[in-house]
């Protein structure tokens, strides 16, 4: 059965704005392009004055505009010269050269400039009639200024969501087409800044120019394009660094319940970065506007906020900004790859922008899956973490690092969204509460962490130095439970034992303390040659902190050795170890010193009790007398 009404009963009301009253001819002209446009045969045509167009017409039907006037074009050619100097002009050209060629270029589109209405409204969602050609991911713009990106297109509804405020829209709101993507500013200028999910800044320390704009949404660069990773991009924290080394242009996910240190880790492997040439970016996503604050404070204090963007959608923002400011974070980071540059980018955390993401897409009618997740979850985050790589030398040789963060629920790494994640990364560092709650932080769980290509960027010495400590650390763990009721144990055990308490201290870290490759490497030396064994617990930490500083002021040359050489070759693994030695009968004698010292004073303060005691009694018998 069909709906559609015969042609002839509709009226289609078109209105003509003019500068000089058109003639009968002209009249005529419009009401057939009218009809020929919209295939109805009985139109109406509103001729209304407006002097400001300078001159031509404008003729409004339904959801077109097809603009003829003097201003419209003007506006045309303004447009384009925005469009043609928003990219940096390249060595050999200059301004006049390019307007001159743009002005001998230009010709007059007429074409119509779709508009549409809202007809729902709600939760940073609109959905729209009209705006019939609209496509995917294309900005519409509103009467008030907000704009919007088409994010759903149904046979005769768009749905778009909203990057401002809702308040000013209401059903019956226009919408015009701007025949652009969605894009954000990029630049140099965004170092050291923090901003929303658009790039506006919200940091206080005013506005940010930059004359280029980089699409939101970007095809991952090609394989031919890519090199495989082989640098490292340190954390600074050993217990990552020695087993689970993470390369430039890899994705590495930190991955935890709540309040296991994720944020902790990422910020700290920002600040590693301060004097490594690396572009930082840190992109919250709903979280408290408090927490992005202290970061943020964390991170200038020490000094690593100058080479970092904060991009932040906080919990009070709207779902679609909490969607969208991971891909603006990405084009950001691509700007600066794409210049030959490393950048390490961090989304904290993709948990909520999944949320985030369910939530628009069931207002958008979307069919739930999955805990109510829409089946393109997967692709939403494949497709924003496959843009991290490492570009080959015919292409800059720049690179991408992910780090993103997930929240598990109770250590369920088999939920939906974590499952997908680390399907799509490159591995995954656990953290766990059990560990975080024993005092074990960084509460990195070597058993389920893993690192999958990272190992090729390991330096020669941190690979020879970590050895096997991988596997002592887990036969450790599995033994520490059998062991625990066990009264009598060979010395074997016990001396597993006993190593094993002394490795899983030497891994505890403090925050905003990262080592240096080499420092780590002497560290794990130190360990491993089973030198620390006989050391209570509590006594690891301060000795690693001791002996580090140590061999920095007595053979600083290990140290040099070590950056320049960056494995252990030519007996330099040796020649740590003796310095090892030399400075735990350094701390011996230093000990003994303290001891004899102690030993010397407590017979003192005996021997002048001593005399006192005497003194007294001397004077009581005296008294007596
Ligand atoms: P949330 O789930 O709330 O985002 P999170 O997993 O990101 O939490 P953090 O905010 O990084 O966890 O850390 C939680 C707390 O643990 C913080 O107070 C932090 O100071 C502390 N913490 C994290 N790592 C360490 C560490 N290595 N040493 C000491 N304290 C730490
Ligand atoms: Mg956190």
């Amino acid at each position: 059965m069909s709906v559609k009404k015969p042609p002839v009963e509709e009226v289609l009301e078109a209105e003509l704005v003019y500068v000089t009253m058109p003639s009968d001819r002209q009249t005529g002209a419009f009401i057939e392009f009218v009809k020929d446009k919209s295939g109805i045969s009985n139109v109406k045509l509103k001729l209304t004055q407006d002097k400001s167009l300078g001159g031509g017409f404008i003729l409004r039907f339904g959801a077109h505009e097809f603009d003829w006037s003097t201003s419209g074009r003007v506006g045309q050619l303004k447009d384009k010269f925005a469009r043609r100097l928003q990219h940096p002009l390249k060595h050999d050209e200059n301004v006049i050269n390019i307007l001159q060629e743009e002005i001998l270029d230009f010709e007059v589109q007429i074409q119509s400039k779709e508009s549409g209405f809202i007809s729902w409204l709600g939760d940073g969602i609109a959905i729209l009639d009209g705006v019939d050609h609209a496509m995917y991911g294309e900005v519409l713009i509103f009467e008030n200024g907000t704009k919007g990106m088409v994010m759903n297109i149904t046979r005769d509804k768009v749905g778009c969501i909203l990057f401002g405020r809702e308040e000013n829209l209401r059903v019956g709101t226009k919408a015009m087409r701007t025949r652009e993507r969605a894009g954000v500013p990029v630049g140099d200028r965004f170092l050291g800044r923090v901003v929303d999910a658009l790039g506006a800044p919200i940091d206080g320390q005013g506005p940010i120019k930059s004359r280029e704009t980089r699409p939101i949404e970007q095809p991952a660069p090609g394989i031919i394009d890519r090199k495989s990773v082989n640098e490292p991009m340190e954390t600074g924290i050993l217990a990552i660094d020695s087993m689970f080394p993470i390369g430039k242009g890899q994705r590495e996910l930190i991955i935890g319940d709540r309040q296991t240190g994720k944020t902790s880790i990422a910020i700290d492997t920002i600040i590693n970065q301060r004097n490594n040439d690396v572009v930082c970016i840190y992109v919250a996503i709903g979280q408290k506007a408090s927490t992005v604050a202290k970061i943020v404070n964390t991170l200038k204090r020490n000094d690593a906020m100058k080479e970092t963007i904060v991009v932040s959608a906080t919990a009070s923002d709207s779902a679609p900004l909490q969607y969208v400011a991971p891909y603006s974070g990405t084009a950001m980071a691509e700007y600066f790859m794409n210049k030959g540059r490393d950048v390490l980018i961090i989304y904290d955390d993709l948990s909520k922008h999944a949320v985030a993401y369910r939530s628009i897409s069931l207002l958008l009618g979307r069919p739930p899956g999955r805990e109510a997740f829409p089946g393109d979850v997967f692709y939403l985050h494949s497709r924003l973490l496959e843009r991290s790589s490492r570009l080959s030398d015919d292409f800059g040789g720049g690179s991408i690092t992910a780090l993103p963060i997930i929240e598990t629920q109770a250590g369920d790494l088999s939920a939906y969204i974590p499952t997908n994640v680390i399907s799509i990364t490159d591995g995954q560092i656990f953290l766990e509460s059990d560990l975080f709650f024993e005092g074990q932080r960084p509460a990195v769980n070597v058993g389920l962490s893993v690192s999958r290509v990272g190992g090729a960027a390991q330096s020669g010495a941190m690979k020879k130095a970590a050895g096997s400590l991988r596997i002592d650390l887990a036969q450790y763990r599995e033994m520490a439970v059998f062991t625990q009721f066990a009264s009598d144990l060979d010395k074997t055990t016990q001396d597993q034992l006993k190593q094993g308490r002394v490795l899983m201290e030497i891994l505890k870290q403090p925050l905003e303390h990262p080592l240096t490759m080499e420092e780590q490497v002497v560290t794990l030396l130190a360990a491993n040659s089973k030198l620390l064994m006989d050391l209570e617990p509590a006594e690891v930490k301060p000795f690693q902190m001791d002996m580090l500083k140590y061999i920095q002021e007595k053979h600083e040359e290990l140290y040099q050795d070590l950056t320049k050489r960056r494995t252990l070759g030519g007996n330099l693994g040796e020649r740590i170890i003796e310095a090892v030695k030399e400075f735990m009968a350094f701390r011996e004698a230093e000990a003994k010193a303290a001891e004899e010292e102690k030993k010397q004073a407590e017979k003192q303060a005996a021997e002048a009790e001593k005399k006192d005691a005497e003194e007294k009694k001397k004077q009581a018998s005296e008294g007596g007398k």
